[in-house]
């Protein structure tokens, strides 16, 4: 008797890839490209190193505290897993004898890569832990670069339009990381858009290293979309992310725009609510010698004049920025120069770092490198000018109504709950502390918008009353 045989079906168990993100929201949209391509591939994903088949970390190399929270975390995965994979820009930093720095502190990892590299990161994927075959899974489309994984919840996420810079900041290594400026085609960009849109994404956070920089690469390349021509500009960007956010009632927010001349024509698209009147404008100093030893974009450029313009073009406008006090060779008169500065553009968000070398940076060869103490008091001066307009500017809105995303509303917000204004970023500014409701029947929820009286303001924080 013949023995037929039938066609079996052996299920394996899926791999497991556990996976840690560290960084800034560039680094963050990198994360979600490889998780999404490796969850299209059939992988699944392990919360903890131990329950993971191999781990990859995705790591931060802006600062010396990042570089030493990106070592000892591939440590940890070491020791907990033993198989890992190293990505993003600790990756590309070389260490003093010319290696490379990661390999040389931890060379039993199985890979290293620089930043956006999700093929790279697949590809030692693919040789460590085989990619599963699932006829069904198979079939899913790769939904790489249109919308997948997100680890911002479903109401916000990060549109990255561009990746590395053209600039050589003295104090800043990132070009040596994350190279050249390039830009990612205008069509690509507004597909991704639209499809976070179309997932529940209610504010999208537009980021690059140079956003005002976005088509420099390509000529500013006539691209298409929607079977139309529109520019790889800025401009053409932003009034196109404006159209499509508008027919899902979404927010769109600018993040790392240099104060170029072209600026100005988008600020008549805040001005009518087109995307929100919010600029973060990393200026890092105000006085033209300290911009010119730390090689600035838009040095050049007189930015509180601009600032000034901006905020006649759109009243409403809120400016959040980024500084570093104690620059090498910073005199009193250029510091003093920065804190007048703060208060005349009234800047309404600003951080501050204390300066600190960078290995590898240029500016670490600057003359008048100066003590720590001098460097961390002039911070703390900083914040202390900076926190008295930023208050001052948020005790005005007390009395006002402000439309408010709601960020977390345990019990469909009965006791209240936390949200954002159009002059808060997720996780960078403060937030608008929601009351109770005082009629019965309204509710809160994660990702709605809800209208709100502000009664006060605590710290960098409002607080309001819903209705
Ligand atoms: S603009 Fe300057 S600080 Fe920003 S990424 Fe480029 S080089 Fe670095």
């Amino acid at each position: 008797m013949t023995e037929v045989l039938s066609p079996k079906t052996t299920v394996n168990p899926a791999p497991k890839v556990g996976f840690i993100s560290l960084g800034c929201p560039k680094a963050l949209t990198d994360s979600e490209l490889i998780l999404t391509q490796l969850s299209a591939e059939g992988y699944q994903t392990s919360k903890t190193f131990q329950g993971a088949d191999l781990v990859i970390v995705n790591t931060c190399g802006f600062i010396d505290d990042a570089v030493k929270e990106s070592l000892d975390t591939i440590g940890e995965a070491l020791a907990e897993n033993g198989r890992v994979i190293v990505t993003g820009c600790l990756g590309a930093k070389s260490s003093d004898d010319g290696g490379n720095l990661v390999r040389k502190m931890h060379p039993s990892v199985l890979a290293v890569t620089g930043p956006q590299a999700t093929q790279q990161v697949m590809d030692a994927v693919h040789l460590n832990l085989p990619k599963p075959h699932d006829p069904f899974i198979d079939l899913v489309p790769n939904s790489f670069g249109v919308a997948g994984i997100k680890l911002t919840p479903r109401h916000f996420a990060y549109l990255k339009i561009s990746e590395g810079c053209n600039h050589r900041c003295t104090f800043c290594i990132i070009p040596s990381m994350r190279g050249d400026l390039v830009s990612r085609p205008i069509g690509d960009v507004l597909t991704e858009a639209r499809a976070l849109f179309e997932g529940g994404v209610k504010e999208l956070l537009v980021i690059s290293q140079d956003t005002s920089a976005y088509g420099v690469d390509v000529k500013y390349r006539t691209g298409f979309w929607d079977g139309k021509p529109v520019k790889t500009r800025m401009l053409e960007l932003v009034q196109a992310l404006g159209d499509v956010a508008e027919s899902y009632g979404a927010w769109v927010r600018l993040h790392y725009v240099y104060p170029y001349p072209t600026v100005d024509g988008i600020l008549p698209l805040m001005a009518t609510g087109k995307i929100l009147p919010y600029l973060d404008v990393p200026l890092q100093h105000s006085h033209p010698e300290v911009l010119r030893r730390m090689k600035r974009p838009a040095s050049g450029e007189k930015n509180l004049e601009r600032i000034l313009q901006w905020r006649e073009a759109c009243p409403e406008l809120v400016v959040r920025s980024t500084f570093i006090a104690g620059f090498p060779g910073e005199t009193e008169e250029e510091f003093a120069h920065l804190l007048d500065f703060v208060r005349e553009a009234q800047i309404d968000r600003a951080g501050c770092f204390a300066y600190s070398p960078v290995q590898g940076a240029q500016a670490n060869e600057l003359p008048g490198m100066l003590p720590l103490e001098v460097r961390e008091e002039r911070r703390a001066r900083f914040m202390a000018v900076a926190e008295e307009v930023s208050v001052a500017k948020l005790q005005r809105r007390v009395g006002s109504t402000m439309q408010i995303l709601v960020d977390s509303a345990p019990g469909m917000g009965k006791k209240g709950g936390i949200g954002r204004s159009y002059a808060d970023a997720p996780e960078i500014d403060g937030v608008v502390r929601l009351l109770p409701p005082e009629k019965i029947s309204k509710t809160l929820k994660v990702g709605e918008f809800t209208k709100a009286r502000i009664v006060s303001a605590q710290g960098h924080d409002l607080v309001a009353l819903p209705f």
